[in-house]
């Protein structure tokens, strides 16, 4: 009896312990003043300096000392960027971390001028008592708005195409600090050019942008035959206007499931209010539990997925939420600190009629490099009407999101490279796009050919950054 009772304590520490290494696998690594890594800490660099600039003086007097010293000037927001987009080898960054405030604020004009470093979040926060709601953000809303113009962000709702469809104006110093006053109206050719490549031409100080009614939405998710999905949204989802928000879903079950069923989720609109009150993410030390057992273990991905199809096809799952609400999805249960491995999101725009041939590579390439991926989503980005710089939906195309873990060792890494390169090609070959910042694994013969703009930007960079001052490792390591 007493074996018995010790061998019961000592499976419960067992399972404690276990839960305690799944929950918080390595603890934080945070850089110090000088050094610096990125969100994934692949790349880093020890820097000279980091000012949180707490006002456009500042910021003008530190671009010029930097001009004289013939030092780099990288821009930081939230970090949460790979790749090193916010610092290099003895460069100064610039924090924005003060510029966070609501300058100006129109509920009848539904408009809203924001400083740099203020996130989506905040907007939510204030604007929610109005009943507005944001147009277009990324996925989640802890990024900053600065950051986000910068790379002309895109989500999931299928009536826009980009962000780039919801700002007025803005304003930003230029590397020979100079405050300059941006909109469609005063310099449409520099408006157009600088989404995109704000952080290797200027500091963006704040931003004006359009707001829309907090909708309410009725969720709906079905399973279809992802080989039907092209002619799925041609026919529900591309001309529909009362759809504000659509993606779909792979199932990551490895090996005879993978990548085959598959779910379309659509937030429809309905007349009814629903209650608009802000929710917190709840659950976020249990998911991230869950969470890290998807990234140790492909039974646990099993489970998961079979959980999910049970979730929505036994019980017909639908649920009422505001705009507002579901742009504030969990996120917080994703943070990740291993010492050996790191999470790398990368996505793809494929043109609608060539999803299908995509996936089948996809799959095939996935398999073959025993890829460990955490999630697989879709969406529908609309074409952009707009004249933006480097635009990765000249179409109508399927974005495809993957979320995957990876070694951060050496020979992983080459790994990862390679087997991307060879994705780029078969995007190239399709007539789609990369996400350009959230890799620098593409050659400079695939850069080139995908984004034939790119010359364009090298010209304007010349006009308005001659001396090369704006700079980072991904810019350095990419052009
Ligand atoms: C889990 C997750 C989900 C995501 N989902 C999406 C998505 O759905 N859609 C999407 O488009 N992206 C998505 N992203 C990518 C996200 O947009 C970027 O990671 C971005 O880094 C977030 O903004 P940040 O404030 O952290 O920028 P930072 O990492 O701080 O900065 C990134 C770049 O922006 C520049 N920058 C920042 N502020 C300024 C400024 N004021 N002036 C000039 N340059 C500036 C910096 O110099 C740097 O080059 C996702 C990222 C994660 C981690």
């Amino acid at each position: 009896m007493k074996k018995c009772i010790l061998t019961i304590i000592w499976l419960i520490v067992w399972l404690l312990l276990w839960i305690l290494y799944i929950l918080f696998w390595n603890s934080s690594i945070v850089g110090t003043d000088t050094y610096q890594t990125d969100f994934a800490r692949i790349e880093k660099a020890i820097i000279d300096k980091e000012v949180h600039v707490q006002s456009i003086q500042e910021i003008q007097q530190l671009i010029q000392q930097a001009s004289q010293q013939k030092q780099k000037v990288s821009i930081a927001g939230k970090k949460y960027s790979w790749w090193g987009h916010t610092f290099t080898q003895n460069g100064l960054v610039i924090d924005m971390k003060n510029f966070n405030e609501i300058l100006d604020y129109d509920r009848d004009k539904k408009t809203i001028t924001v400083q740099a470093w203020i996130t989506w979040w905040e907007i939510q926060s204030y604007i929610n008592k109005d009943n507005l709601a944001i147009q277009v953000m990324q996925s989640s809303n802890i990024f900053s708005v600065g950051w986000s113009l910068s790379s002309n962000i895109h989500w999931r709702d299928p009536r826009y195409a980009t962000i780039a469809d919801t700002v007025d104006s803005f304003r930003m110093i230029d590397a020979s600090w100079q405050l300059l006053d941006v909109s469609y109206e005063t310099n449409p050719e520099l408006f157009w050019s600088v989404i995109w490549w704000f952080w290797l031409l200027w500091v963006i100080t704040d931003v004006t942008l359009s707001l829309q009614e907090n909708e309410s939405y009725q969720i709906k998710t079905l399973a279809l035959n992802w080989e039907d999905y092209n002619s799925y949204l041609k026919e529900n989802v591309i001309w529909n206007q009362n759809i504000g928000l659509h993606y779909g879903r792979f199932s990551i079950e490895k090996w005879d499931n993978f990548l085959k069923d598959f779910y379309v989720t659509n937030y429809s609109l309905i007349q009814e209010e629903w209650d608009n009150t802000l929710q917190d993410e709840k659950w976020v030390l249990r998911n991230r539990f869950f969470f890290n057992l998807s990234r140790n273990y492909d039974w646990w991905k099993k489970v998961r997925w079979k959980l999910q199809q049970a979730f929505t096809e036994n019980l017909k799952w639908e649920k009422k939420i505001t705009r507002n609400n579901a742009m504030n999805p969990p996120i917080r249960f994703i943070s990740y600190h291993s010492k050996t491995h790191t999470d790398i999101l990368h996505e793809y725009f494929i043109p609608i009629d060539s999803f299908d041939i995509f996936m089948e590579k996809f799959r095939e390439t996935m398999v073959k490099n025993k890829v460990n991926l955490l999630s697989i989503t879709t969406r529908y980005i609309k074409k952009s009407e707009k004249k933006v710089l480097l635009n990765y939906n000249p179409e109508d195309m399927i974005s495809v999101v993957f979320y995957i873990n990876v070694w951060l060792w050496e020979k992983e890494q080459s790994i990862l490279k390679w087997y991307t390169q060879e994705l780029i090609d078969t995007v190239n070959n399709l007539w789609g796009t990369y996400y350009l910042s959230y890799q620098n694994f593409a050659t400079k013969e695939q850069f080139q050919s995908i984004y034939p703009d790119f010359q364009k930007f090298e010209k304007i960079k010349k006009i308005y950054d001659s001396e090369n001052i704006f700079s980072n490792i991904f810019y350095e390591k990419n052009f």
